[in-house]
């Protein structure tokens, strides 16, 4: 088989993306294939924490992230009622190295996407062509890509990187019998609104219950003139209707009417901040079960393709940043050969597997719920007579251990390294 690529990625997400410009550092080419004929600028607020903004500084893009995001301080937790909970430091003020990063998915996308068109030029990402099947030969992977006009085309590649999100085709390939994602029972609304500056301008506030209904707002840019800034928000509440799991679904207004009342936070109007919201988009909470294999012979997954995880503890998009450098890293040091792909494997899902089911019982924002059980969800004076901040510290010292991971280090190999074999 002739090959086109040394690796192809199938999807240019955030995975995808930061796997290419992983690869481009350590000189391994590679082409990206991206199923949509157009990025759109859908999405709200995602966040990136110190372990994956060290990497993506590594390869000289902290400065336009650092631009285009907000560098949160805190992350508190309130009462419907306002009654402050618990305060946990976040990125350098936590003491890091590094600033937890709050940046607009589709600004941190189109980012990426300039990095790689100015460092790996554009035509090695190829737009409006869809994985649609995969073949493993001897030496290779062959990749069937279809577009809109329903064209195929075969790609040759030594190595393919399923990073096509949480409805993966190659994941789909490599795990057959596996269903639909799984639904929680929460369903989440997420919009971005041009609120006045709240709190210390950089703190990401978590209120309410599943119960009842959750909020969550941080905000994504810096203090305007006039102390306004744009804040992300998103509102969860357990119900058993639930939209498709599709991120261009509308959210609609009547859905939330439990969310625009009976707040009680000072600084922060939730009603107006939904009201003066223009596009509100809905999204049920949803995972699958964790794989126990990701890499099969020269084909591995990446990112959410690999371990959709509910959005808890500012994950996604970071674990599928980890991925990419740890799978850059092991494609260096092992060639481009099954083993690259094991070590990776070994690597990265045992964590990302701890992480997503750590995820469906004890994420950190289990302490609301904890609190709204024991208080019923009234109004109460002093947190510490219904919970100890010891308790609260070890919820959430124990979720952030498993989550921040490592990328390994291997002795390099010969020069031979990048040869397909
Ligand atoms: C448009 C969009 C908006 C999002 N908005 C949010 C948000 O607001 N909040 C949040 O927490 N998360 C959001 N996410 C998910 C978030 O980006 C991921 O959870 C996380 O960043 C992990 O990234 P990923 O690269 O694994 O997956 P994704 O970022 O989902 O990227 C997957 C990519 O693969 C492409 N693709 C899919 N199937 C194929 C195929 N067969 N062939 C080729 N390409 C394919 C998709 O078009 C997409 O570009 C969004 C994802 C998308 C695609």
């Amino acid at each position: 088989m002739t090959m086109e690529t040394d690796v192809l990625i199938v999807g240019a997400g955030i995975g995808g993306l930061t796997l290419a410009l992983a690869l481009h550092a350590q000189g391994i080419p590679c082409l990206v294939i991206e199923g949509t004929a157009e990025f759109q600028s859908i999405g709200a607020g995602i966040n990136l924490l110190p372990h994956a903004v060290e990497p993506l500084a590594g390869i000289g893009l902290y400065s336009a992230l650092l631009q285009n995001a907000n560098s949160t301080t805190f992350l508190q937790f309130y009462s419907r009622h306002g009654a402050h909970i618990y305060t946990a430091a976040r990125g350098t003020k936590a003491g890091h190295s590094w600033p937890q990063l709050s940046i607009h998915r589709a600004r941190l996308h189109e980012l990426l996407v300039q990095e790689f068109k100015a460092r790996l030029g554009e035509t090695r990402l190829h737009m409006d062509a869809k994985c649609v099947g995969l073949e493993q030969r001897n030496d290779g992977v062959a990749v069937l890509v279809s577009n809109r006009a329903g064209e195929t085309r075969t790609i040759a590649a030594g190595i393919v990187v399923g990073c096509d999100g949480i409805r993966s085709r190659v994941r789909q390939m490599l795990a057959p019998n596996e269903g639909e994602p799984l639904y929680s029972g929460v369903m989440m609304w997420r919009g971005i609104a041009e609120m006045p500056c709240f709190l210390d301008g950089s703190t990401m506030v978590l209120a309410g219950s599943l119960r009842s209904g959750k909020m969550v707002a941080y905000p994504i840019s810096g203090v305007s003139p006039c102390r306004t800034q744009r804040v992300n928000w998103v509102a969860e509440i357990r119900t058993q209707h639930r939209s498709q799991a599709s991120w261009d679904v509308a959210g609609q207004r009547q859905d939330l009417t439990w969310a625009d009342r009976d707040w009680h936070l000072p600084w922060l109007d939730v009603a107006a901040m939904i009201r003066t919201t223009s596009t509100i988009m809905a999204y049920p909470m949803v995972d699958k079960d964790p794989l126990d294999a990701w890499s099969q012979g020269r084909i591995t997954l990446l990112g959410d393709a690999a371990h959709p995880m509910y959005p808890f503890g500012s994950n996604g998009a970071c674990q599928a940043i980890l991925d990419g450098f740890t799978l850059a890293e092991c494609l260096s040091c092992f060639g481009l050969t099954e083993r690259a792909l094991e070590e990776y494997q070994q690597a990265r899902l045992p964590p990302t597997k701890a992480v997503t089911l750590l995820n469906r019982t004890i994420p950190p924002d289990v302490v609301l719920d904890e609190v709204d059980a024991r208080t019923r969800g009234e109004p109460f004076d002093a947190i510490n007579s219904v919970i100890s901040q010891t308790e609260l510290a070890e919820i959430m010292g124990r979720y952030q251990q498993i989550s921040a991971g490592r990328i390994p280090k291997f002795s390099r190999r010969s020069s031979l390294a990048h040869a397909a074999g």
